[in-house]
């Protein structure tokens, strides 16, 4: 368990209904924060404040901040893990395959954080977290525009730390490899046995295993580290 953090904060996780993401509220909670989640249908774990929200809408992303900060506080922490994969081999991939991929996992992350850092830049105090994957950079066959997305976000962290550093703000990248979710529970078996033979660790991860190192990065501990790509893949894209 890492140390949890001396000041209750506030913390919004865009994606909270499932997957990782409800297992980040469920650390997040058990570390004793303030905890809201954006969903677009059904609801966080329980303890967590669900907002509506649909990362692909500035609008709805700002009435959800508008409702946490009302209920909750201003909000110091945000983990913007809403992602979506469709994937395709790029001559197949039209245009909407590609821009709507990129609408949800890093515009959609540029439109939360930029909501998140007006009360972030008030308070001189802020982290952001964004969720990637290890395909970001290691690349991933029928996966251009998820891959593209996920790079993205490590431009987009980078350049906050240029941007906001000063003020008290820190931004960092987290990039899972295979994760037990939905998502790879719908892997046929031979698959899931042959990714495992390429992961050094052997074995996917769970989400919280995920959730502890974002935990982490939110905590006063972590607050002198800023524009860093972590990853938690069991070692699959050691060296990239
Ligand atoms: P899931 O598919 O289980 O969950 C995705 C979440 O994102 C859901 O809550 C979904 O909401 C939400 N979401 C999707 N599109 C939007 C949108 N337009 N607006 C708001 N919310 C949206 O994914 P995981 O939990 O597996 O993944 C979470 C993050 O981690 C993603 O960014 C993913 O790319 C990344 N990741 C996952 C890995 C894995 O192995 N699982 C590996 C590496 C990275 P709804 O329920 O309404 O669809």
């Amino acid at each position: 368990m890492t140390t949890p953090t001396t000041t209750p904060r506030t913390v919004l996780i865009t994606g909270g209904n499932r997957g990782i993401g409800f297992s980040l509220a469920e650390e997040f909670i058990a570390q004793g924060y303030r905890v809201a989640v954006t969903a677009r249908s059904g609801e966080g774990p329980a303890g967590a404040l669900t907002v509506r929200a649909d990362v692909t809408d500035s609008a709805s992303i700002d009435a959800a901040f508008t409702e946490v900060e009302a209920a909750l506080g201003p909000v110091e922490v945000v983990v913007a893990n809403a992602g979506m994969t469709r994937d395709m081999l790029l001559l197949r991939m039209s245009e909407d395959d590609f821009t709507d991929v990129i609408d949800t996992n890093l515009t959609g992350a540029f439109r939360v954080v930029k909501r998140a850092s007006k009360g972030m830049l008030k308070a001189r105090f802020g982290r952001v977290i964004l969720i990637s994957s290890v395909v970001g950079l290691y690349g991933s066959a029928g996966q251009v525009n998820y891959s593209a997305s996920k790079a993205g976000l490590v431009g987009l962290a980078r350049s906050i730390t240029r941007e906001l550093g000063a003020r008290g703000i820190t931004a960092n990248v987290v990039a899972p490899g295979f994760i037990e979710t939905e998502m790879t529970a719908e892997l046929p078996d031979a698959l899931q046995a042959e990714y495992k033979k390429s992961i050094p660790a052997g074995r996917f991860a769970s989400p919280t295993e995920v959730a502890r190192v974002v935990a982490w990065l939110a905590s006063d501990d972590a607050g002198y580290i800023s524009g860093a790509v972590i990853p938690v893949d069991g070692g699959l894209g050691m060296g990239h």
